[in-house]
């Protein structure tokens, strides 16, 4: 089509928002379309602090990192990765650990294809074009059977994600599955929106035409689902509060995500 950027795949649809644009235009990226931005903007009438929530959620992602790093983790299966932006996992770890390897995974037709373009020449990286409610397609892919060594221990994020899973989908059931090929000592970072918030539960059905409706969870939820793993300390908390390096502020209900990292025994 003329005037389509050559970011955009063939297989776009172009009026349903997409999740993975909407926080790529939430994080100040360029790789959205209107009906994404639409969607945004309506949700940030009613919860204005939505962007700033997208923001605490990557700084989190990346204090987790650095936590597991600092542990020895050197290997690194992000699922629901999203469109690349600024502090991807493997730069971050890379930065840190240079050998350090790292599979993505994102059913996002944007995300794969920005995605490729930019690990092409990384051979300690791989992106699955896969959902990540197919735990063993994902596990048993040759590329994660390449890079990963499921003996020892591995970090697996679902950060920003599991929100995205909705009951029947079996969310603990899932996360078993993951757990299970999980050595001891690896360790699960998650961050998830809450329905704590009344703000979130007004914005939250903005997205309802998304390809990724939204399903909120309260902390004792998170808490249950992440219930197979030892929570590191501060346990379930707002993103801003999860070991935060500057003050977390008056109000980190506002990040509107809850953050957690969980250990294997
Ligand atoms: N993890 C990144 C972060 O926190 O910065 C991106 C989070 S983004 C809000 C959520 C991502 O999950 C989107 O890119 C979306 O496409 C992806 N996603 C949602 N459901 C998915 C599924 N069932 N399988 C694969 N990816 C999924």
């Amino acid at each position: 089509m003329a005037g389509v950027p050559d970011w955009v795949p063939s297989q776009i649809d172009w009026n349903q928002p997409s999740v993975a644009r909407i926080y790529d235009y939430a994080l100040g990226g360029a790789h959205n379309f209107e009906t994404d931005r639409r969607a945004q903007d309506a949700a940030l009438e009613v919860f204005p602090h939505l962007n700033d929530a997208a923001r605490a959620n990557r700084a989190f992602l990346h204090r987790a990192l650095r936590f597991c790093l600092d542990r020895g983790v050197r290997q690194f299966l992000d699922l629901g990765s999203g469109i690349p932006t600024v502090g991807n996992v493997h730069e971050v770890a890379q930065d840190i650990a240079p050998e350090s390897r790292v599979v993505y995974v994102d059913h996002d037709p944007v995300a794969v294809t920005h995605a490729r373009s930019m690990l092409a020449d990384d051979p300690n990286t791989a992106f699955l074009h896969e959902d990540i409610r197919a735990p063993h397609r994902i596990l048993e892919h040759p590329d994660a059977l390449r890079l990963l060594d499921f003996d020892q221990p591995i970090a697996v994020l679902m950060v920003g994600m599991l929100h995205y899973v909705n009951d029947a989908s079996d969310p603990q059931h899932l996360l078993r599955d993951y757990r299970a090929r999980m050595a001891p000592g690896s360790y699960f970072i998650a961050s998830h929106l809450t329905s704590d918030l009344p703000e979130m539960r007004a914005a939250a059905p903005f997205f309802d035409d998304s390809r990724n409706p939204m399903t909120l969870r309260g902390r004792s939820e998170v808490e249950a689902l992440l219930g197979d793993f030892d929570l590191v300390e501060p346990g379930v908390v707002f993103t801003v509060e999860w070991r935060p390096e500057v003050p977390p502020g008056e109000h980190p209900e506002r990040s509107a995500c809850y953050a957690a990292v969980g250990r294997c025994r």
